[in-house]
């Protein structure tokens, strides 16, 4: 595989799975060497496993454990990269979580912990290695967003709010930080068949409901997500900043199109 990210080192949240786990292991066969961060014990195998995928091949990596909506941990995660590698040039904040709630059965508390993990754990970590990449001449932070910043999401209202707010943090932090040397941009998934969709993916109803939404007609890979991440760590995205890239077989385009519909 092309080495476009040879020397440079990254920071992947939430790599201990689905689209998270695939840009870790993408980042470090192009040549970076990568602190892949998980939650708890509970999703460690899965970070160890990604780690050994890649050492096993020569590649540089190291599992890192933090909750990234807690501001002592994203801190202490940054630091333990710059411990390890020296610097800190790509921050990809994946971690993400969603939950369906009818509106008017939205807890409090599950208003405040689907924000304090997809959106405050952005805030958190890009601020902490923002601190770092300033101090070194810049570099990238890649914000793993959704088609629902664009599309609203009846029972998500919590969820679609994050994205739309990861939308904004994006171009701000695009603006803010254009004269430092640091692009700020996002990719935004459609569908993409990693755990998160579990419950659809395990029922062909549900499963094919979904593909009716999506005009190229199927379900994303995490890896097609990866490969859009991989470009724009890379140099070749030089140019490109306060930019969402939609990774999601057209589905933002037309939100509700049914395949084969006129
Ligand atoms: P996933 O459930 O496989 O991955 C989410 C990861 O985040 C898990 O590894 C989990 O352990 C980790 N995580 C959760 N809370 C955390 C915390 N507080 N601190 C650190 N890590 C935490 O799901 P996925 O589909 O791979 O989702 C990854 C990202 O992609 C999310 O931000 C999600 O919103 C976004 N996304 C996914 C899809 C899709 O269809 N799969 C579509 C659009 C956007």
């Amino acid at each position: 595989m092309e080495q476009r990210l040879e020397g440079k080192v990254a920071l992947v949240t939430g790599a201990s799975s689905g689209i998270g786990r695939s840009i870790a292991v993408r980042l470090c066969r192009e040549g970076a060497a990568v602190g892949m961060n998980h939650l708890s014990d509970t999703d460690k195998g899965g970070a160890e496993e990604a780690v050994r995928e890649v050492t096993d091949s020569g590649g540089r990596a190291v599992a890192i454990r933090g909750d990234v909506s807690k501001e002592d941990d994203a801190k202490r995660m940054v630091w333990e990269v710059v411990e390890e590698f020296g610097r800190i040039d790509v921050l990809v904040n994946n971690a993400g979580i969603e939950n369906e709630r009818p509106f008017l059965e939205m807890a409090l508390e599950d208003w405040e912990k689907v924000l304090s993990v997809n959106l405050t754990g952005a805030f958190l970590m890009s601020r902490e290695a923002l601190r770092v990449m300033t101090g070194h001449g810049g570099g990238t932070v890649i914000n793993v967003s959704s088609v629902h910043e664009r599309i609203p999401w009846p029972n998500f209202a919590h969820y679609a709010a994050t994205k739309g707010g990861l939308k904004m943090l994006t171009e701000t932090l695009a603006l803010e930080f254009a004269k430092r040397g640091v692009r700020v941009n996002a990719v935004a998934p459609g569908a993409i068949a990693t755990p998160i969709n579990k419950e659809k993916l395990d029922d062909p109803a549900k499963r094919a409901e979904v593909e009716k939404l999506v005009p190229w007609g199927r379900w994303g890979e995490p890896e097609e997500v990866a490969a859009c991440v991989a470009f724009l760590a890379s140099d070749e995205a030089s140019y490109v900043t306060g930019a969402t890239l939609f990774v999601d077989g057209g589905m933002a385009l037309y939100p509700g199109f049914e395949a084969g519909g006129g």
